[in-house]
């Protein structure tokens, strides 16, 4: 089947109109690994595999539109299908099982792993290295290698964090592009990333094929991408429930 990239939400803060807040899939021939499980995420997760086929979860950080589906995914592992599921390994920074209602109840159904920048972890075929991305929150940038593919994954940043972080070489990333150049810079200069930014970035750290995805639906989303695209040869916006092959 080779790695695939299957986008669940592309909203940047919050859902949007029709659109989910932030996730993915990534999918070799034997593992399945969500990344990211912002509101609405798990209504398209479940339009590609079922519940019990989710071998890991990835929580960037404790920021809401990053993580509040795996509440409903909770309810549905535990009492959904049968047998139910457990110990789903779940990888989060420290902290973020705080926010997390009722934790203790979740217990069997989750297999949490607190994480810190450095950290190396293994999901199915599928190796992740963490580094500290530029954000107000602790929050996990990550570098995926499956199946002699290189990906990355900026989460949300600042322009102070770079791939160059996680090496120099990488066949597929994605990034944050929040809004356009002269708003991010007014306004989050330290917290999110425009297009250009991200563009500039990664060209920089050698990624051959770059997404922009967490865009906020007040964004004027062709300019984010014309943007990027003058400092980036190989450059595309996210499409929800798009099946992205590595
Ligand atoms: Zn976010
Ligand atoms: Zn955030």
């Amino acid at each position: 089947m080779g790695v695939s990239l299957t986008v669940l939400g592309t909203s940047g803060g919050c859902p949007g109109p029709a659109a989910a807040a932030c996730g993915y899939l990534l999918r070799t021939s034997s593992t399945n690994l969500w990344i990211d499980a912002g509101a609405g995420t798990m209504a398209n997760l479940l339009q590609h595999i079922g519940v019990s086929d989710v071998d890991g979860i990835i929580l960037s950080h404790e920021h809401p539109d990053h993580w509040t589906d795996i509440q409903g995914f909770w309810v549905a592992a535990a009492h959904f299908v049968n047998p139910p599921v457990e110990n789903v390994p779940v990888y989060a920074p420290t902290g973020l099982r705080d926010h997390v209602y009722a934790p203790n109840l979740q217990s069997n159904v989750f297999d949490w792993h607190e994480c810190e920048p450095g950290d190396k972890i293994q999901v199915g075929d599928i190796s992740i290295t963490f580094a500290r991305a530029q954000h107000p929150v602790l929050t996990l940038a990550m570098k995926i290698e499956c199946e002699g593919k290189v990906l990355a994954y900026s989460a949300d940043t600042g322009p102070a964090f770079s791939f160059r972080e996680l090496g120099d070489h990488f066949d597929f990333a994605w990034t944050e592009a929040n809004d356009i150049d002269e708003i991010i810079k007014r306004d989050a200069p330290d917290s999110h990333i425009s297009g250009r930014q991200s563009a500039v970035m990664s060209k920089d750290a050698g990624v051959k094929r770059l997404m922009l995805s967490h865009i906020r639906f007040i964004a004027d989303r062709e300019k984010v991408l014309e943007e990027a695209k003058s400092e980036h040869p190989d450059v595309f916006l996210a499409q929800e429930n798009r099946i992205y092959e590595i």
